[in-house]
């Protein structure tokens, strides 16, 4: 039963679009279990009806005529219920509506189960058989383990605007929606700009061409030149290599002979494809094959083909394999990438930059926060997207809802262009206040701190309307080296950092390496990137790495007295005391350098980041160790939730306006005065308009976030009383679930006229 399903959805996920891939899916389906008749349909939301549009078995002429409506028949009932049903007289079933164009008159089993993708059903995938019986157990759990692996591919397909749904009246260059996690907010309208955009058959979008014959002829030529460099490479290593790795060469000789691949992309081709589609059908239909074979070493050859056929594309499309597409950048870009990184963010010139789309990645993974600190609005996690869909297509980039449109209407882009202007009067009307202090309606005052380090850009700049930095993440310039950054380097960049503004606290945290922050000199290689080497776990292993950043922290805070220290994804107390003992000691080695130098050394204030939830639970006994706490809420959300903060496919779990989060929160600052420890928030909560009002509200009076984030924060402590924030706080800290916080929130922020900083528009 598993190869055969494994080879149907081998063979569906080949076809090269949609319509193919459910005909196949229909016939292979019908053939395998011996049934007589095997049909799908599509669920319509606009029109609310299931929309025929596969069948083996009923009437043909029926496929995209036949709609039958949500409440409707037994495909409505399926729709309905969410689950399957087996009959072994589909007609006597009082559901069973009868459709004459679909000529199932001579059927009486049934089995329909839904298509069902992240809750919702996009189609109904039936069987029937003339005879009365039920169909068995197996078949039932076949069918609904293909449903639920086709959902996937559906999905993606939506996304992609590729569904052709069979309906008539779809103009052809209709707009494509599509819906990401929202990264940072604000609206932008601009040119898709893929970064890297590596020549691969996987992007490629299947197309048709009216020119066989010229197609025929791109595609025998870019042959002849992938074999000519592929002698080349195969020259080049001769003796170099083991005689295996040769043997891959003369496989690639092998594929490219006209009898083998060549002969399938050809037919392809005159079946209307045009080169590169045809190619990329073939190629990934031989991945497939090999991928399935049970030698390790055949299906490592996976790998090869792939290459293989890569370096043919690259051929057709006359590109540079190895160095992807580089074009001129569009003035007003929008960045897209696998999954974006500060290495890109540094090379892009920030004047074209007016938006980000991340493949991968969601709302609090770093990328997400790089955006914030530089105020361009983000979507993350368009992961089923085809990159060649986006790049060089006007799109419209909404990062409040995470909403992308590509290619939008004129109407669509008039109500855009005037949402922007609004947008940039809400933002000069917000610049206006940044010298005022952030003091409530009833006078309550509240310190607001910079959060630092992801936005090179930011460092370069002072933070003069903030009270200091709360957070400085020292993994940039980790990141941007091909090695670890020296004592020397360091101290450097620290010093000139400390000197911006001496006279404001400046919280430096030790290296928090690990989860979604890699160094491309040291991989980690970890199932569980989150909850493994990462942060204080790692540098603890790690002392001579440890040790050296921190000396390089104190040898730059000579003469100075703002250097504070913070300890990252402490878990233990013996983290905590393991970490100061190094930190005595780099205090020792230095204090001697300071003491030639005649310049004075003061012991900086060393405090722990609370992001592991077991800390809440003996925080009188970190209190005995630090001299300051600092809630990470990004990561104390992840934690607690146990939901990843880099996952598009939980985006919606990770909430750190969940009830159980505010009450950590809650309990945590009642405890540090109890205990009185010093406490900031600076995890990206402490920044979001609503996030700050409620901490307001629990008592926290120091707050850190990325500068953008810092002018909107003030205005909008400058227009609440503290008196009404604690009463929203009680009504949300007894809500069910974060959707009702957040509305609740976003209603207040409405009623005092905020609302336009929690949604696009004024
Ligand atoms: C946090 O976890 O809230 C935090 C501030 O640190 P980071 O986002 O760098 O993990
Ligand atoms: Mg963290």
């Amino acid at each position: 039963m598993l190869t055969t399903l494994k080879r149907i959805v081998q063979e569906v996920n080949q076809a090269p679009n949609l319509d193919e891939a459910l005909t196949c899916l229909a016939s292979r389906l019908r053939d395998a279990l011996k049934v007589d008749s095997c049909s799908l349909y599509l669920a319509n939301y606009e029109q609310q009806h299931f929309l025929l549009v596969a069948t083996e078995g009923l009437a043909k002429e029926a496929i995209g005529q036949v709609s039958i409506g949500f409440s409707e028949g037994l495909i409505g009932f399926i729709g309905q219920r969410e689950e399957p049903i087996n009959l072994s007289n589909a007609p006597a079933h009082p559901r069973f509506k009868y459709y004459p164009e679909v000529q199932e008159d001579l059927f009486h089993a049934f089995l329909g189960t839904p298509i069902i993708h992240q809750r919702k059903v996009l189609g109904v995938l039936t069987l029937q058989q003339r005879k009365k019986r039920k169909f068995s157990q197996n078949e039932e759990a076949f069918l609904v383990t293909l449903a639920a692996q086709i959902a996937v591919q559906i999905a993606n397909a939506q996304a992609r605007g590729s569904v052709h749904l069979l309906e008539q009246n779809v103009p052809k260059d209709w707009q494509k929606s599509l819906r990401g996690v929202p990264g940072s907010s604000g609206l932008a309208q601009g040119t898709g700009y893929v970064i890297n955009m590596l020549v691969n058959i996987r992007n490629q979008v299947p197309t048709r061409s009216k020119d066989a014959a010229q197609q025929v002829l791109l595609y025998r030529n870019a042959v002849k030149k992938t074999r000519a460099d592929v002698a080349v490479l195969s020259e080049r290593i001769q003796g170099e290599v083991p005689e295996d790795v040769r043997a891959i060469f003369q496989l690639y000789h092998h594929l490219l002979d006209a009898n083998s691949l060549g002969r399938e992309v050809e037919q392809k081709i005159n079946a209307g494809w045009d080169a590169c589609s045809s190619l990329k059908m073939v190629v990934e239909s031989y991945v497939g094959q090999f991928q399935s074979m049970t030698d390790n070493y055949m299906r490592e050859r996976a790998v090869d083909v792939e290459d293989m056929g890569n370096r043919v594309l690259a051929n057709i499309l006359n590109q540079d394999l190895s160095r992807g597409l580089k074009r001129e950048y569009p003035d007003k870009a929008i960045l897209i990438a696998e999954e974006v990184t500060a290495a890109m963010l540094a090379e892009f010139p920030s004047e074209n930059l007016v938006g980000i789309i991340s493949m991968r990645g969601s709302t609090n993974s770093h990328a997400a926060i790089m955006a914030r600190a530089m105020g361009v609005p983000a979507v993350m996690g368009l992961s089923s997207v085809p990159f060649s869909l986006l790049n060089d297509k006007e799109i419209l980039l909404d990062g409040y809802t995470g909403d992308v449109i590509v290619s939008p209407s004129l109407t669509i882009r008039h109500e855009f262009a005037l949402l922007i202007k609004e947008e940039q009067v809400l933002s000069e009307r917000i610049r206006s206040q940044d010298t005022l202090p952030a003091v409530t309606t009833d006078n309550c005052s509240m310190s607001l701190l910079t959060n630092t380090g992801l936005s090179l850009e930011t460092e370069k700049n002072d933070h003069p309307y903030s009270d200091g930095v709360g957070l400085f993440r020292t993994e940039i310039p980790f990141m941007m080296r091909e090695r670890f950054p020296s004592e020397q380097e360091q101290a450097k960049l620290y010093r000139s950092l400390l000197l911006i503004q001496p006279s404001k606290p400046f919280t430096m945290r030790t290296l928090d390496v690990g989860g979604d922050k890699p160094l491309p000199y040291f991989p980690i290689n970890e199932e569980n990137p989150f909850l493994g080497w990462r942060g204080i776990r790692l540098t603890l292993d790690h002392p001579e790495i440890f040790l050296v950043q921190v000396r390089a922290m104190l040898r730059a805070s000579f003469d100075l007295d703002n250097l504070h220290i913070m300890l990252p994804m402490i878990t233990s107390v013996n983290e905590v005391k393991e970490a100061k003992r190094l930190i005595n000691q780099a205090f020792f080695e230095v204090s001697e350098e300071a003491v030639q130098q005649e310049s004075s050394l003061v012991m900086p204030k060393i405090g722990v980041m609370l992001e592991v939830p077991a800390v809440i639970y003996q925080l009188p006994q970190f209190a005995k160790h630090v001299d300051f706490f600092s809630v990470g809420s990004n990561d104390l959300t992840q934690y607690l939730l146990a939901v990843d903060r880099n996952n598009a496919r939980v985006a919606d779990l990770y909430d750190s306006y969940h009830p159980a989060i505010l009450a950590a929160l809650y309990q945590i600052v009642q405890q540090a005065k109890h205990l009185d420890v010093p406490i900031t928030v600076c995890g990206e909560l402490a920044g979001e308009p609503g996030g700050a009002v409620l901490l307001l509200a629990m008592g926290y009076r120091k707050l850190s976030m990325n500068n953008h984030n810092l002018l909107k924060v003030k205005w909008v402590i400058r227009n609440v009383s503290q008196k009404e924030a604690e009463k929203l706080l009680q009504r949300v800290l007894v809500l069910d679930n974060p959707k009702e916080v957040r509305s609740q929130i976003n209603v207040y922020l409405e009623t005092i006229g905020l609302g336009g900083l929690v949604r696009a528009g004024l």
